[in-house]
């Protein structure tokens, strides 16, 4: 199983590559990797394994956190209505997106960034993404809101791009224009 230690940290070049796309149908080795990578979103989530095992609790998590620069992203949360969005996606691409931004009252974090940075981190409020599950399906989600940004954050990761590189330097807690908050 992944753990923390498997998780790399900022200052890790994986962290600032574009990943790579999966070519499909993914190997097995590939296939396995993100079903592990979800795994441990779960495991994460459970306060006994999560004790256990020294994890930090996470929603999301890219390939290249785990040093491997391949388009993959696994996530696993429920939105405020409870609703579950449990996914390991190959290649996932925003496809359209709203022009309204929407941002987290309490910003964002990151397994691989081992520190609170503060400030509001605008993402697109409402996206429309394109990707292929672990069963090899073809599927196309519309998402909104806390699911939009965490999808956002993890696809991010597939470009090199980290949540903190969003936010206003000179006033980090700047209300985005034309956005809606989060709680
Ligand atoms: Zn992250």
């Amino acid at each position: 199983m992944l753990t923390m230690e498997d998780v790399v940290r900022e200052g890790h070049p994986s962290l600032r590559k574009v990943a790579n796309e999966v070519s499909l149908p993914p190997s097995e080795e590939e296939l396995s990797l993100l079903q592990d990578m979800l795994e441990f979103l779960k495991n994460s989530q459970d306060e006994k394994v999560c004790a256990k095992y020294n994890l930090r609790p996470g929603v999301g998590i890219a390939a290249p956190q785990l040093g491997i620069e391949k388009r993959m992203i696994a996530l696993h949360f429920e939105d405020i209505s409870g609703k579950l969005f449990s996914y390991g996606l190959f290649n996932p691409k925003i496809v359209s997106h709203s022009v309204e931004k929407a941002y987290l009252t309490v910003g964002e974090g990151c397994l691989s960034v081992d520190r609170n940075v503060e400030g509001f981190v605008p993402r697109y409020a409402r996206i429309t993404v394109k990707a292929t599950d672990l069963e090899g399906n073809a599927i196309k989600l519309r998402l909104k809101d806390y699911a939009a940004i965490v999808f956002q954050h993890e696809i991010d990761h597939l470009n090199g791009v980290m949540f903190y590189d969003h936010i206003n330097k000179e006033n980090p807690f700047e209300i985005p224009e034309n956005s809606k908050s989060i709680d």
